[in-house]
This record gives C-alpha cells, structure tokens and sequence, in this order.
C-alpha cells in the first residue's frame, strides 16, 4: 500500500515520546512501505509537519510540551493530513471527540502496532475532500451518493430534495466518513465557529434526514448515533 498516484510514498509522521513504542510503529508503518518519520515532542511536531506536508499524523495525546490536543490544533490549521490519536485510556476517547479536537481516529494502548498500521493504509485508501485537489469530491455510502459541487444527494441514483441546511448537514458528515462527528463540530461545519444555540438542533436535522433518506435511527443505514457524542456516516473504522 503506501503508494499513490504519483507512485511516491505516503507520508507518514510518528509522535510519541514513549521511543520503544515509537520505534515499533515506525518499523510497522516502513514495512507497509510509508516513508515515516519520528519526533518526540509537540512544538517539533508542528514544525516537522510544516515542513514535510505528512499524509498521516500518529499523534501520542500525552506529550511533553504542547500536547496531543494542542498539536491537533495547531495541525489543522494548515493541514489536512488524517491524524490517528493515541490515548492512554478509552474513556478519554469521548471527551476528546466532545472537545472537538479534529482527529480522524483514536486508538487505545495498548494497541496491536499492525492494527495500527492496517488502519493507517485504510485511511489512504480513502478520496479526502480537499487533498491534493481530487476532482471527484462525491461520497458513496452504499448505494447514497453525497456530491458536495452538485450539492445532490442520490439513493440508489434517485435525487432526494433535501434543505440547504439538511444537505449541509450530510455534506459535512460526509466530509469524514466512519468518523465521529460531535454536535459541536457539525455546528461549526454547518453554521460557522461563531453560531449561538442549543446543540441539539443537529439532532432535529439529522432526523428530517433520515426521514428523507428512509434511514431508521435504531438501524442506522447511512447515519449512525454514537450515543452522548454525536454522529457518522457510513461504517465505523
Ligand atoms: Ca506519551
């Protein structure tokens, strides 16, 4: 894996400052033939992700310096690269998400390095919205077609007349599919950073959508809830 188009490598950027640990995922990540590279603290972090434009972030929460959080921040200022967080425990996973902190994916150690690794190649795997300029901006959740430029949503070929507001909903959904989007985030993506109000407009939303998209709340088809979080699109990695 690790190759595209271009037929260089993916890059990749490890922070942890546990190094056994960080050693293991480096050599996992070379193997899947990324070109990795390693620091151990957070305002290096940044610098080394300005500087080499990574495809993927490995960011360890707990991090001398600017941590895990702040990092994310900072990346996501000028970055789109997919940042996989690692935490020491999973309860922390739901707070991060309520932060909004803007990672793509969490993972818990201990973790298998090759899980890890196997995660990692299915995000590359995946068209992102905005890398590298890909003309094909459509999301396809089985037979739901989301396509942001057209603003047309599609089941099974048939367009479904959605609101400005409920295509925005999707369209931003859409934008990380499989990932938990928490109400919060879905806000600032539908109504911009500054908006007032009670979060749980979203949830008034998403169920016009799902009515629209014949989608059933207890099955979650298309939309899923994670329960005291928020929602997803599509299959959870
Ligand atoms: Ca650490």
């Amino acid at each position: 894996m690790g190759v595209d188009d271009g037929g260089a490598a993916f890059r990749a950027l490890v922070v942890e400052d546990e190094v056994d640990l960080a050693q293991v995922v480096v050599s996992y990540l070379d193997r899947a033939g990324f070109e990795v590279e390693h620091v151990v603290d957070g305002l290096t972090a940044v610098e080394q992700a300005r500087a080499t434009d990574p495809h993927v972030v490995v960011l360890d929460l707990g991090l001398p310096g600017l941590d895990g959080i702040e990092v994310c921040r900072r990346l996501r200022t000028f970055s789109d690269a997919y940042v996989v967080m690692l935490t020491a425990r999973s309860d922390e996973v739901d707070t991060l998400v309520g932060l909004g902190v803007g990672a793509d994916d969490y993972v818990t150690k201990p973790f298998s390095p090759r899980e890890l690794t196997a995660r990692v190649q299915a995000m590359m795997r995946r068209p992102r919205v905005g890398q590298d300029h890909r003309p094909e901006n459509v999301t396809v959740i089985g037979d739901l077609q989301i396509d942001p430029d057209a603003r047309e949503v599609r089941i099974a070929g048939d367009l479904v007349a959605l609101t400005r507001t409920e295509f925005d909903v999707i369209a931003a959904l859409a934008r990380h599919p499989g990932a938990v989007l928490s109400r919060h985030q879905l806000i600032e993506m539908v109504w911009g950073a500054g908006w007032v109000g009670d979060p749980h407009l979203i949830d008034t939303h998403i169920g016009h959508l799902r009515r629209k998209l014949g989608d059933d709340a207890a099955v979650g088809k298309y939309i899923r809830t994670a329960r005291g979080v928020g929602y997803r699109i599509g299959e959870g990695r």
